[in-house]
């Protein structure tokens, strides 16, 4: 089955509210079987509303609605498209005491404009809303000229139009479709840019073929995406998962994990697995390489601490590195890197390090270092290795980029070693 997707609200179209309405259609509508052929995104005015919803319900003959469903002037969904059906609207005095009876709980007295709230077009069908107090309205039958057709109309409210879906729409629909589903599956790939990535995967496109491969490249590396398309549910598991391993075959030694994986995680996870403590001597990423490892709970059990230095002095003062060192090679050196990694095992303890130094830029670039131009090494008690990358965009993409980077070497370097 297809639907199409209206999202409602003049501010979506000022950029004021970021349309996540559609992101979780998107995903809740694939994931249950139907297709969006279209979305459309509208402002709170009757002509787009009446154009927007006539158009859909002309091409596809279904359409879910976000947003206009509240007491203000400005919520004007339900009237507009009431017409459109030919029905007239009507007060529902048993939906009235409903919300009446939630305004008691949450100590709340009514204004008038929250009748117009109980007021449904006639023959519809009222998607009770426990979340909040606009119900949901499916709405179902001729337009004006006789075009058959489905409108399903949901409040605009993030957590109320989710929970709506779910408990209301998404049964409803199932009952209709086909029973096939599309699902996806995100491989995450780090350290290699997207047309690397896209080379080492060849022909791979024909060979998962009906599967189908979508490159993401993003600040933490390139998410490879796998979609099963209209697939049976007892199959696609199967199919995604042969499509993973033909993938993984090509591109095993970039791809660090799957769906929402965070590299952080996995570089604790492998430290623990190995009983290696961790600490990190940071410059350019000024403290986010520790902060990536913070924000996972239970990091203290490998996390040592960090060093953030970003003068020439601190880098001495808090991690010995020699001053000569940084003035005859400069800050954005191999050998401060290495430094800087000694220093921080010397200092904060541990057994791997990893430091960070480069240029985020947009100044600070010289002819033989241009912005982006970043030093890592990782210590392993005295073993120290050290690389340099030269990343593109911004200065918020460079740090990122580098603090990611540096999660990736400290990952390589504990992969190396035994479990324990
Ligand atoms: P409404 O139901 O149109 O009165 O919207 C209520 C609230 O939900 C407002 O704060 C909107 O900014 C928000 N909202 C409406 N549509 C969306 C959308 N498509 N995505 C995210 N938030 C939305
Ligand atoms: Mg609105």
């Amino acid at each position: 089955m297809n639907v199409e997707l209206i999202t409602i609200g003049t501010e979506l179209l000022l950029g004021f509210t970021v349309d996540t309405n559609a992101a979780e259609l998107g995903q809740q509508l694939a994931a249950a079987g139907l297709r969006i052929p279209r979305r459309t995104s509208i402002p709170d005015t009757p002509d787009a509303i009446r154009d927007g919803v006539s158009e859909a319900i002309h091409r596809t003959g279904a359409v879910i609605t976000t947003g206009g469903l509240g007491p203000t002037r400005d919520d004007m969904t339900k009237g507009v498209i009431a017409e459109l059906f030919g029905r007239p609207i009507v007060f529902q005095e048993d939906l009235w005491q409903r919300l009446l009876e939630r305004y008691r709980r949450v100590g709340r007295t009514p204004v008038e404009s929250n009748r117009t709230q109980a007021e449904i077009p006639d023959g519809a069908t009222v998607l009770p809303n426990q979340w909040g107090s606009a119900p949901g309205i499916w709405l179902e039958g001729q337009l004006q000229d006789g075009t058959s057709g489905l409108v399903i109309m949901l409040p605009g409210v993030p957590v109320e139009m989710k929970n709506l879906l779910q408990v209301e729409v998404l049964p409803r629909l199932a009952s209709r479709g086909s029973g096939r589903i599309i699902r996806s599956r995100t491989l995450r790939t780090t350290g290699v840019s997207e047309s690397v990535v896209a080379e080492r995967l060849g022909e791979v496109d024909r060979e998962i073929s009906p599967l189908t491969l979508a490159y993401l490249p993003n600040v933490s590396g390139v998410d490879l995406r796998l979609t099963a398309w209209d697939a049976a549910p007892g199959e696609v598991d199967q199919l995604l998962e042969q499509g993973a391993a033909q993938v993984r075959g090509r591109s095993a030694d970039s791809i660090y994990g799957e769906g929402e994986d965070d590299l952080a995680a996995l570089v604790l996870a492998c430290a623990r697995e190995r009983g290696i403590r961790l600490s990190v001597a940071e410059s350019c990423t000024g403290g986010l390489v520790g902060a990536r490892l913070t924000e996972i709970p239970g990091s203290s059990d490998v996390f040592e601490g960090g060093v953030v230095c970003y003068s020439y002095e601190s880098k001495t003062t808090l991690l010995d590195v020699p001053a000569d060192m940084i003035v005859e090679h400069g800050a954005v050196s191999e050998p401060v890197a290495r430094a800087m990694a000694t220093g921080a095992l010397t200092r904060l303890g541990g057994d791997l390090s990893v430091a960070v130094t480069g240029i985020a830029g947009p100044g600070g670039a010289t002819p033989d270092k241009p912005v982006g131009t970043v030093w890592f090494a990782t210590a392993l008690g005295g073993d120290v290795q050290a690389s340099r990358n030269l990343f593109m965009g911004s200065r918020y993409e460079v740090r990122a980029r580098a603090a990611q980077r540096a999660l990736f070497l400290l990952w390589k370097r504990l992969l190396d070693l035994p479990r324990t």
